[in-house]
């Protein structure tokens, strides 16, 4: 799963089934499917991390979780972005770069909403320590996110 990466895609932020505040507590940023068809066929699903911009400010950490998409009835996958920082704002419409560079775990059913929760937060954490090796930091300081 990793002869694919490092992952650059950029798009717009839309609206999704709005599952992931409401009922998680935690937002993704959707893509819309232009951009989740440019990804390599091999590129296998799964809850991956990288650095992610909104509108060319800021590079942040993010989690993604790359997926089939309900939305469109699984027809479709869906790459929705949880990014590392407090946004005081709705981003819809705004753009989103992501370099994706490393796997965390393929996806998995949950029995509970507080399982999956706690999925999520152990994959944020993982993120979160992993990106601090100065190894990324080319990754962090490229010229895609200028
Ligand atoms: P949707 O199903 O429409 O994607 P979500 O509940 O997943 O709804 O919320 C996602 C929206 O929340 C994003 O599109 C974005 O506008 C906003 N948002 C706010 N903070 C963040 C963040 N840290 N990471 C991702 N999206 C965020
Ligand atoms: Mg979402």
């Amino acid at each position: 799963m990793m002869q694919n990466l490092p992952y650059f895609a950029v798009g717009e932020i839309v609206k999704g089934f709005g599952r992931g505040s409401k009922q998680l507590g935690i937002a993704t940023a959707n893509y819309p499917p232009s951009v989740v068809q440019l990804l390599p066929k091999n590129l296998e699903n799964g809850v991956y991390y990288g650095f992610a911009s909104v509108n060319k400010e800021d590079v942040h950490k993010m989690v993604m979780s790359i997926g089939w998409n309900p939305f469109y009835n699984n027809t479709e996958r869906s790459m929705e972005t949880h990014i590392l920082h407090n946004f005081q704002r709705d981003l819809y419409g705004e753009e989103l770069r992501v370099c994706i560079l490393g796997y965390i775990r393929p996806q998995q059913n949950y029995n509970t909403i507080e399982e999956l929760i706690k999925a999520i937060n152990s994959d944020i954490e993982y993120a979160d320590k992993n990106l601090n090796d100065p190894d990324y930091d080319v990754f962090k300081n490229h010229t895609f996110f200028k």
